[in-house]
């Protein structure tokens, strides 16, 4: 039962009774938002995850759920994320609906999304679907007889070391770098920034995923659900919502915080927590805990990333890469 239950001398305005218990009343509803915005970000994390998660499984499970819904889904999640964003926003300066680069957010998110990824991974379930037919049916490496849930942990920790891998070189190289210089060049952390992505990079992981998933030779559904964990979790990684955990959790999944010191501005956090999942960056020695580093600002120096969407695109075709790695303060580092 509510707290707002108060004394029934409020129903007569006017009255000596109201005039004292009004205040009362006003503290107590204070008290309680008090209490959710104290509790909420505690709980942030779960209702997005498990909403999101139990939604889509239930969909597959009645049969709801065409190929197309995928993306339906991971629309559903930006939507459910943007609204918590404005509910408890973990830096009140940054938001959606505050930002110039938004549009230019999303239109990468369509091309992204709507474009480039359905097609990527259209042809690259074929071939795997083809692969899996042809060369994997007796001498599959990949292990079928574990539990389901064994599975999915080893499929998400092999992909996420070839991602480990992908995103160093992306930071190592200066060509590469070019690509990647649009997901970096914000100061303004929220849910669109996940999809902030050249469409260059998503084709070069596409030429190191494909041949990953055949030699792997993993069931093709169970891609999709990496794929759907992958959207969710990236999501939620970049966003702004207000997130709390114990301090063990940041070295189980790559919560905000932790992604946020990737997107810091200073070269000697920049390289670090590369993962999509921090167990990678632990063994090589790039883990940066949030509560023990002082992020101050995120982006790159000198802001070398066009604004238009178009010259974004070009950006890596143009762009003087060695300026620009010297700007984002990485080299040397
Ligand atoms: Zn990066
Ligand atoms: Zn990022």
């Amino acid at each position: 039962m509510s707290d707002f239950v108060v004394n029934s001398d409020i129903k007569h305005p006017g009255t000596e009774a109201a005039l004292v218990t009004a205040p009362t009343v006003q503290l107590r509803r204070q008290r309680t938002t008090a209490n959710w915005r104290a509790i909420l970000p505690w709980a942030s994390y779960w209702i997005i995850m498990v909403t999101s998660f139990g939604l889509t499984a239930w969909l597959v499970q009645e049969n709801r759920l065409p190929n197309t819904g995928w993306y339906v889904m991971a629309q559903v999640n930006v939507v459910l994320i943007a609204l918590f964003e404005e509910l408890i926003p973990k830096n009140k300066q940054n938001s959606v609906f505050h930002d110039r680069q938004s549009w230019n957010d999303i239109g990468h998110m369509l091309l992204f999304k709507l474009v480039c990824r359905p097609l990527v991974w259209m042809v690259a379930l074929a071939i795997v679907s083809f692969a899996s037919k042809h060369w994997h049916s007796s001498n599959s490496i990949w292990p079928s007889h574990l539990p389901v849930p064994a599975q999915f942990v080893a499929l998400l920790l092999v992909f996420d070391l070839i991602g480990y891998g992908y995103h160093r070189a992306l930071h190592r190289f200066d060509f590469l770098f070019a690509f990647h210089a649009l997901h970096h060049d914000t100061r303004n952390m929220h849910v669109l920034k996940a999809n902030r992505l050249h469409v260059g990079e998503e084709v070069i992981n596409f030429l190191l995923l494909v041949p990953a998933m055949i030699i792997v030779g993993c069931p093709p559904g169970m891609m999709i659900w990496l794929g759907m964990w992958e959207v969710f979790e990236g999501n939620l990684a970049h966003s702004n919502v207000d997130q709390k955990f114990p301090s063990w959790f940041h070295y189980v999944v790559r919560t905000a915080d932790v992604h946020h010191i990737h997107h810091s501005n200073e070269g000697r956090l920049q390289n670090s927590n590369f993962g999509g999942l921090p167990i990678w960056d632990v063994i090589f020695g790039t883990y940066r805990h949030p509560f023990d580093t002082t992020l101050t600002t995120t982006g790159i120096d000198g802001n070398p990333v066009p604004k238009g969407f178009w010259g974004q695109l070009c950006y890596p075709l143009v762009s003087n890469f060695r300026a620009l790695r010297a700007r984002a303060s990485v080299l040397g580092k």
